[in-house]
């Protein structure tokens, strides 16, 4: 098969494993910089221009939309999916994923387990919101943060409303969540590929550090999942209409509970924290299901 890679770097790890493994499988991969596509909308038969040349019509797309071009990479796979080419990521899928309150709303409503979770724009409530999560210890979330950046512990009611309180003031969107104590700093990155969890970690946070992110200094083991976390993980993935991502779950008293889903999951950590060919079991999806307009939403 023809396929593409849509990656602003083709240095990166998952960059360089998904072409590495394509090839391997006997695919032609080429890797296409997103923000250098170009689109003609204005004719009838849709096309992606590149470096002064039609790109041809590949038959699977696999996109690795940074975080910081949703914008212009979504619409770049949505011209992909005007053109039914399958991608194994759909835009309006990778929209939503960039939207922690949108995917957390659309995953409650499937009934997925979640932290208990509140938002709000306006401060004239905020003793309500943090008395309606159930009250401190609290974790206030920045929407916008990656990385872990922008996640704050409040141990108090006080300290809650102060840092809501500081963000509102900033005209920062926030969510405020109840804080898992008994997740111990960990969290599990299980890694979806079509309807299956291929590869899961478990990240732990450096000492004394509720996050557990890896660029904060977190170490990652392989954990087996128990059935509940693993149907949990594809529900997640199915609700997001997510072809390949990563969900991170919590371990909760109540059971597992679903923190975020990532539509551009990281190869790096879980292939050497599971010694697992991740890159090579996106290949066969492709191949199972990468068929001319086999794409959900065409762009819609
Ligand atoms: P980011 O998207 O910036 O990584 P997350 O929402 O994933 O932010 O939070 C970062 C880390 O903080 C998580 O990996 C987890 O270890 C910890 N964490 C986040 N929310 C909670 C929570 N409600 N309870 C306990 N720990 C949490
Ligand atoms: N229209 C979709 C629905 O209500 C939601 C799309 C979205 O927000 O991702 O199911």
């Amino acid at each position: 098969m023809h396929i593409a890679v849509l990656s602003r770097n083709p240095n990166l790890y998952s960059t360089r494993r998904l072409k590495e493994a394509g090839e391997k499988r006997g695919h032609t991969v080429d890797i296409i910089d997103t923000l250098h596509c170009y689109m003609d909308i204005t004719q009838n038969r849709p096309t992606v221009r590149y470096n002064g040349e039609e790109l041809p019509t590949y038959d699977a797309i696999i996109p690795r939309i940074g975080a910081s071009i949703t914008f212009y990479g979504t619409a770049v796979v949505r011209q992909f999916e005007m053109m039914g080419t399958f991608c194994v990521n759909e835009s309006v899928a990778i929209s939503r994923s960039r939207d922690k309150l949108r995917s957390l709303q659309l995953l409650s409503r499937k009934g997925v387990g979640l932290p208990r979770t509140g938002f709000a724009s306006k401060p004239d409530k905020i003793k309500d919101l943090v008395k309606n999560v159930g009250g401190a210890p609290l974790v206030i979330k920045l929407l916008e943060g990656t990385q872990g950046i922008g996640v704050v512990l409040a141990d108090t009611n006080k300290a809650a409303e102060a840092i809501i309180e500081a963000f509102m003031g900033l005209k920062a969107n926030i969510l405020v969540q109840e804080y898992i104590a008994e997740a111990g700093g960990a969290d599990i990155r299980c890694f979806v590929v079509g309807d299956k969890v291929v590869a899961a970690m478990k990240r732990q946070g450096a000492e004394g550090e509720f996050r557990s992110n890896l660029h904060r200094g977190g170490s990652a083991t392989i954990v087996k999942l128990s059935r509940e976390e693993r149907a949990t993980a594809v529900n997640a993935a199915k609700v997001m209409g997510l072809g390949v991502c990563g969900v991170d779950i919590l371990q909760a008293k109540s059971g597992p509970v679903v923190m975020e889903v990532n539509s551009s999951p990281g190869l790096e950590g879980i292939e050497q924290a599971t010694e697992l060919d991740v890159a090579d079991l996106i290949f066969a999806h492709i191949e199972t299901n990468a068929k001319p307009n086999n794409t959900r939403t065409r762009g819609k």
